[in-house]
């Protein structure tokens, strides 16, 4: 597109949306201090955040710890918002989140009681020292791939692979879905 026209898309979603919102997918997890409701607190409060609306969210899954051995099993899910923050003040927001739920980070990749990750913000490629964004293991981790593909099985990512392939290719371990 020539700046004309970029700048006529930009006019016409504006109208369309007035609050120039964005729509993002945070990836959740949970493995201590009743990980289920960890995680569903956090869904409430992502709501709460300013400029932050949770449009849906997936299922909850039971998956196990990648990592240091003898952890408790983790509880995922991925919610999609739609915000009119900018990355960073998006991450900052999700690390308000966190410390609310007391985390520790005493090990990494150790046990935790609230981990928030921006996988996806729009269809943007985010790359500085504190965000990257699509999230690392966005394509890596079934964990993230099967609650997102819930919601949007037909997701293509900024570098124009599909979801559905990264997932077919993925194992699936003992991934398993929580009752509603
Ligand atoms: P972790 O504790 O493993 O979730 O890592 C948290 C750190 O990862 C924070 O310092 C963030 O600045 C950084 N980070 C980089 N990219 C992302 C992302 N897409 N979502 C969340 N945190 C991120």
């Amino acid at each position: 597109m020539n700046s004309h026209a970029n700048a006529a898309a930009d006019v016409v979603s504006r109208a369309i949306n007035p609050m120039n919102e964005v729509r993002c997918f945070i990836g959740l997890g949970s493995n201590l201090n009743e990980p289920i409701q960890q995680v569903r607190t956090a869904l409430t409060e992502l709501n709460s955040l300013q400029g932050v609306r949770l449009t849906r969210h997936s299922p909850l899954y039971r998956s196990e710890p990648v990592g240091p051995a003898g952890q408790p099993d983790y509880i995922n899910a991925v919610a999609e918002l739609q915000t009119t923050l900018h990355p960073l003040a998006l991450l900052d927001a999700l690390q308000q989140v966190e410390q609310k739920h007391q985390r520790k980070r005493i090990q990494h990749w150790g046990p935790r009681t609230l981990d928030l990750d921006l996988l996806l913000y729009n269809n943007e490629t985010i790359n500085n020292e504190r965000l990257t964004v699509p999230h690392p293991y966005i394509t890596k981790r079934n964990f993230v791939l099967r609650p997102l593909a819930d919601l949007e099985s037909d997701l293509t990512l900024p570098d124009g692979s599909k979801l559905m392939q990264h997932l077919a290719d993925c194992p699936m371990g003992t991934l398993q879905q929580l009752p509603l």
